[in-house]
């Protein structure tokens, strides 16, 4: 189901009731803080990251840690946070769901239900999450090949819901300068393989700010669809994942370093 092969053009993914679409001729650019710290913390950034360019709003409510001692989310809170940013910026939002039993809880807040890499092969998930009829954004596991990758959106596909979007957010390898290692040969793959939009996940893909322009200008130059990016007012006091967080100052000069590149392809 998610071959390229007998498709004339690739899917377009409508979200919020189709306001919007992912896939078309439009790059759209998810941005947001990796977690929702408080109200004012994701109103501000709503703000910021629309005032910039950015067409959908991220947020963890539900943060998968590797520690269980880390921040783990606002969880519903959180997504009523979301829902009042949202309510005021117009921006539908994209936030993750870790567990099945929190399918129906996520999908009433989220326009975009979204499955985390360490969670890319849990089945069961994905089909609760399919079930709901609601566009996914399923990122690549750490050390998935793309071949499972696919198959994984095979899952959610023949479930009969067709609103997926692949996200490569960088996989596992030896190499230690960055948290992972963003694969943009994957994009140019998925695109070839399937008729899926890929959006790119520059923060989690290597793990530090200082890098995720660069990833962002090559990942438009790849084709890629769209871009997820951890944006937050002061990465520094972030209560996760603050090395990787851009500021809404350096986001606006990401959006205007993409702008010649969208331009050229
Ligand atoms: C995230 O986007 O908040 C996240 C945890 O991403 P990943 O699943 O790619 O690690």
């Amino acid at each position: 189901l998610v071959s390229r092969e007998g498709r004339s053009s690739g899917t377009v993914v409508p979200v919020d009731g189709g306001k919007l679409k992912i896939g078309g001729r439009k790059f759209h650019v998810m941005a947001g803080p990796c977690s929702v710290e408080s109200q004012e913390q994701i109103l501000s950034t709503a703000r910021e990251v629309k005032a910039r360019g950015a067409t959908i709003l991220r947020g963890g409510a539900f943060k998968p840690r590797t520690s269980p001692y880390e921040f783990q989310g606002l969880k519903e809170e959180g997504l009523e946070m979301l829902a009042a940013a949202k309510a005021e910026t117009g921006l539908p939002i994209i936030t993750e769901v870790l567990a099945e039993k929190d399918v129906a809880l996520v999908a009433r807040y989220a326009d975009i239900l979204q499955i985390g890499a360490r969670n890319a092969q849990n089945f069961a998930l994905l089909v609760a999450a399919a079930q709901t009829g609601k566009p996914i954004l399923l990122k690549r596991g750490l050390s998935m090949r793309i071949e499972e990758w696919l198959l994984a959106a095979e899952y959610i596909l023949n479930e009969g819901n067709p609103h997926v979007m692949l996200c490569e957010r960088g996989i596992r390898t030896f190499e230690t300068y960055t948290r992972n290692t963003l694969d943009l040969s994957a994009v140019a793959i998925a695109k070839q393989e399937t008729h899926l939009p890929v959006i790119i996940d520059p923060s989690q893909g290597c793990g530090r700010a200082d890098l995720v322009v660069a990833l962002c200008k090559g990942a438009v130059a790849m084709g890629a669809d769209g871009l997820i990016v951890e944006v937050h007012p002061n990465p520094a006091e972030a209560m996760s994942d603050g090395a990787q967080q851009v500021t809404p100052e350096i986001f606006g000069g990401l959006m205007k370093a993409i702008e010649p590149l969208l331009a050229a392809v």
